[in-house]
């Protein structure tokens, strides 16, 4: 653990690429200098496909809980009515900024592991008549469930076509397809430590024409994260205030490699680590926690087994270097969970399976040498759509 790199399998922050490292340790430049500006440029350029918007987008020196309330501020005023979809604990917390700042938020809660459902938003709404904003969660990291965005954006625009989107995609923007003009959505955040590479420090937030002419007439209170100052501040190649420019290098840099690799690349490639996290963890003998139908590209969580040792499994597994998140809130202790985004490779999650197996193993667990290794290479291939040679187990054969 001292001499060799983690494999760090949590949901953010991801590992850093050499090269995005070495630009977080570039000198410091003048933010208010065309170097500073060109670089900007590049980043709104280069992210813009990924947000699947030619709308403009805003980078924000936050975490992503800041941009998640810079989309609540700038565009509800308090008293207004606002549904808060929530499927796991960052839907309870978007819903809890709006609170915060005085909307009337009521909450439609889909019980953990589960998508959201249109139909059951479309019957709330019908009840909440002059709904200014639906909060929705793309990627809900702390279930491992991916919402379907379209389906449900569609959903609300049929039954409130008034009220704005507003979408957290922190854990998913950048690692699978999304297209904000195209599904009708108007906010939609994300963050620098998850799909693109880089050290926390950023939010990236886009808005919809109409979600920038709702910022003009909201009352909510901010300066800071007054959306419309950095949107000016862009238009000039500039940040209002001074940005965190070591992770601005560094999103610079990760957007360059995802550009090198190509977009539909760097879907296939979560896609397919994915399916490998899922059969992996399913032949080693764990039960996934997520609804199938809805499992997430970007993490993936799994059951702790009642007979198993937890602390002493985990403890084990990162001796030997391989770093998993645990469950949050109301999960805590009951599920792990295992990213797979940003930076992430085939062979790492095959490395990470090899540990888990081994510990597993060495626990006494019913576990036959290397077939979660195995599974997960085979769902890998499947995923790219290679044809496994005869004779080798797919992934639901593979078994335990
Ligand atoms: N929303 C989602 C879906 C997340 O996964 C996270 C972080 O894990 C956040 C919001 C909050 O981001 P941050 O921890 O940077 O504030």
């Amino acid at each position: 653990m001292d001499r060799f790199e983690p494999n760090l399998r949590i949901p953010g922050p991801t590992a850093l690429p050499p090269s995005v490292r070495e630009a977080g340790a570039r000198q410091m430049i003048n933010h208010r200098g065309p170097e500073f500006a060109a670089m900007l440029d590049r980043i709104l350029t280069g992210m813009k496909p990924y947000f699947g918007t030619t709308s403009d987008i805003a980078i924000v020196t936050t975490a992503g809980t800041g941009g998640l309330e810079a989309a609540v501020v700038n565009t509800i005023s308090p008293g207004d009515r606002v549904l808060g979809v929530s499927i796991g604990s960052f839907g309870d917390r978007f819903a809890k900024i709006a609170r915060t700042y005085g909307a009337d938020v009521t909450k439609l809660e889909a019980e953990w592991g589960y998508a959201a459902a249109a139909d059951e938003i479309r019957e709330r709404l019908r009840g909440l008549p002059g709904t200014k904003a639906v909060l929705l969660t793309h990627n809900e990291t702390s279930t491992a469930v991916m919402n379907p965005i379209p389906e449900l954006a569609a959903a609300i625009r049929e039954e409130a076509p008034e009220a704005l989107i507003l979408v957290d995609s922190v854990s998913g923007l950048g690692a699978v397809p999304f297209e904000m003009d195209a599904w009708g959505v108007d906010v939609v955040v994300t963050g620098s430590q998850k799909a693109w590479m880089s050290a926390p420090g950023l939010a990236m937030i886009a808005a919809s024409p109409r979600a920038w002419s709702a910022m003009e007439t909201a009352t909510a209170p901010r300066l800071y994260l007054d959306l419309r100052a950095h949107r000016e501040a862009h238009a000039g190649g500039e940040t209002p205030w001074t940005p965190a420019i070591a992770v601005v290098f560094q999103v610079d840099e990760g957007i360059r490699l995802m550009t090198a690799e190509g977009r539909e690349n760097v879907f296939a490639r979560h896609e397919a680590c994915a399916a490998a996290a899922r059969a992996g963890l399913v032949a080693l003998g764990f039960e996934l926690f997520a609804d199938p139908a809805a499992a997430s590209r970007t993490v993936t969580a799994a059951n702790v087994p009642g007979d198993l040792d937890w602390k002493a499994f985990n403890g084990e597994v990162k001796r030997r270097g391989v770093v998993l998140a645990g469950g949050q809130g109301k999960l805590a202790g009951k599920i792990f969970r295992l990213g797979h985004l940003g930076s992430v490779t085939i062979e790492e999650i095959l490395g990470a399976m090899s540990t888990l197996e081994m510990v597993s193993i060495g626990m006494g667990r019913s576990v036959r040498p290397g077939a979660a290794v195995a599974a997960a290479q085979v769902a890998a291939l499947e995923s790219y759509g290679v044809v496994t040679p005869a004779g080798v187990a797919t992934p639901a054969a593979a078994g335990r």
